[in-house]
């Protein structure tokens, strides 16, 4: 029966180790759609909008109650296909087929814009997914924390010496990513302005703990942050303003900054506020005139990199945050756009050779003490480990949980596969409470084609190929993935990235033992085989070493 009447509702997982459904894979596909909604999680729940610009869980309300109905019923030989965010049919598969299939936002490639994007959207067609709001792992500002302390800690051991003491950096976006910038630069020691237009991203943020103070004027901003800097005391300040006026402001002032970045929704430029519009207007006057509004916003986007640009020409390391705002700078004819890199060639991509990602997991069980268990489980298997030590002990100190209790740290190949068994065998025990769910985010070594964030500039000059995502949501499901995603747009925006999602179950069974083995080796063993094929070294001796099979090295 459809719901014709469905409309929002405020949702929650449930917790505890009693199932609303038949079994463990569908129940945590389930607790992690209404997980990734929860009002403490998402960041517009009543527009199904979990992070990310419009990043969606589900395509509308009637959506979402057929999906939860049927993940309610389905049968552990049933698979069920999402498409955009739309329950679209049921099959009859095998216990080791996932339990959920989901494409999102894909589009044929000569008609991969946002214009076409939209009207389809607002047909009723498609939805945005983002990465992981429409694959249903989004597990709050934490799961980009990890990554961007460690992007901060790059820099830091790039320029400064290891530390980011006595610099100040200065970003712009406090929303469901950007608003871990404050807290990963204060963890590396750093002080930091964080602009944004929305007052209630702020106020988020600090009432979450990764951001210390709200002010309204440059003045005050640049006055404490100095202040902290010169007593080497981390600080983050939330500057309420349009970057596009701020940035050019603080350049013309020349300010004392040593860092630049932005985090804004740039990928969409629906999303990014341009100079002279006031936000109370601006959601109006994107849906009532895009094509103004994009033109607009493009054009103070390029404002706002060319002051980004100014501050690289003093010598500030100023780098790309994966929002593409180069790519829209330009396009409103700013030439230099592309004169500062992405932050993938500049600080993760050895990381990646590794097969090292956004590993991330999900207590069910809803007890914070899962986690704790879990945290210790990871640091007494890599006890060599000193700088997942300190993020681990960091994150129990400053992370607070949004909704499930959840962690992440960066893990490589042979490491994601011992950590997920010993999940497993945990939960088989009756060491934790319930099941742990393992995915991660899309940005990772080996599942994602986006030619201005993860593959930029790669060796061999393979960035726009988009083979890998697609054999890597394949392998995933002949691994026995629970649930597995192909997404187009997400990050960067529509035209620009193609990518793969897999979540796995560790429900203590020796079947998902089998399983977890499997897709822990082979997820990452895609980011080993990528950059040994675009002609990486480290990730050559890394396959030699670790046993990962490459055809094309042997004989
Ligand atoms: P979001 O939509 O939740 O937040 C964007 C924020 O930017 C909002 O708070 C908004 O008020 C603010 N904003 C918009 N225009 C502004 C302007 N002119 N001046 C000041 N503030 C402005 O988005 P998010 O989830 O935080 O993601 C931000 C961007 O970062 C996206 O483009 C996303 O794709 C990208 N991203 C990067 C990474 C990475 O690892 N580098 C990861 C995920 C997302």
């Amino acid at each position: 029966m459809s719901d014709h009447t469905a409309g929002p509702r405020e949702v929650r997982a449930p917790r505890g180790s009693t199932l609303t459904t038949r079994g463990w894979q569908q129940e945590g596909a389930l607790r992690m759609l209404l997980n990734n909604l929860d009002p403490e999680v998402a960041e517009h729940p009543d527009k199904l909008v979990v992070y990310g610009g419009t990043g969606k869980a589900a395509r509308d309300w009637r959506s979402f109650e057929a999906i939860t109905r049927t993940l309610t019923t389905l049968k552990q030989d049933e698979t069920l296909l999402v498409q955009s965010g739309r329950p679209v049919g049921v099959m009859q598969t095998h216990e080791w087929a996932p339990r959920v299939l989901i494409a999102n936002s894909n589009l044929v490639p000569d008609w991969a814009n946002w214009e076409e994007f939209r009207r389809l959207e607002s047909a009723g067609l498609t939805m945005y997914g983002q990465m992981t709001a429409g694959s249903w792992i989004y597990i709050g500002t934490q799961g980009i924390l990890q990554g961007t302390y460690e992007t901060f800690a790059a820099v830091a051991a790039k320029r400064f010496g290891g530390s980011l003491e006595g610099t100040i950096t200065l970003t712009a976006g406090l929303g469901g990513m950007g608003g871990a910038q404050p807290l990963a630069v204060t963890m590396n020691g750093g002080v930091v302005i964080c602009i944004d237009c929305d007052p209630s991203r702020i106020d988020r943020r600090i009432e979450h703990g990764y951001c210390d103070t709200r002010v309204e004027t440059l003045d005050a901003a640049l006055r404490l942050a100095v202040e902290a800097r010169d007593a080497r005391r981390p600080l983050s300040i939330g500057l309420l303003g349009n970057a596009a006026e701020l940035v050019p402001q603080l350049l013309a002032m020349d300010a004392p900054i040593d860092i630049v970045t932005d985090q804004t929704s740039a990928h969409d430029p629906l999303a990014y506020l341009p100079v002279g519009v006031a936000f109370e207007d601006m959601a109006e006057y994107a849906r009532t005139k895009p094509a103004e509004f994009t033109d607009r916003a493009r054009e103070s986007m390029a404002r706002h990199v060319e002051a980004m640009v100014g501050f690289q020409d003093r010598g500030a390391e100023v780098f790309d945050y994966g929002n593409s705002i180069r790519g829209e700078a330009q396009l409103a004819g700013y030439t230099r756009a592309f004169d500062f890199p992405g932050f993938v060639p500049a600080y993760i991509r050895p990381l990646f050779c590794e097969g090292k990602g956004p590993f991330r997991w999900a207590a069910l069980s809803g007890d914070a003490r899962d986690i704790a268990k879990t945290d210790k489980a990871v640091l007494d298997l890599f006890p060599e480990n000193e700088s997942l030590a300190r993020w681990i002990k960091l994150a129990q100190e400053k992370v607070h949980f949004q909704g499930l209790p959840a962690r992440i740290c960066w893990l490589g190949y042979g490491e994601r596969d011992r950590a997920g068994e010993r999940f497993n065998d945990m939960v088989a025990s009756g060491e934790l409470a319930a099941p742990i769910v393992i995915g991660r985010d899309h940005l990772d070594c080996g599942s994602v084609a986006s030619p201005y964030r993860e593959t930029e500039g790669m060796l061999d000059g393979s960035d726009a190929i988009a083979d890998w995502p697609l054999l890597n949501a394949m392998v995933n499901v002949a691994s026995g993935a629970s649930w597995v995603s192909i997404h187009h747009g997400g990050g960067v925006g529509i035209g620009r990235s193609i990518h793969a999602g897999q979540v796995t179950v560790a429900d203590g069974t020796p079947l998902a033992g089998e399983k977890i083995r499997r897709v822990l080796t082979n997820d990452p063993g895609m980011g080993v085989i990528r950059h040994v094929d675009a002609g990486y070294d480290l990730a050559g001796e890394v396959a030699d070493e670790r046993g990962v099979r490459v055809p094309m090295r042997e004989g």
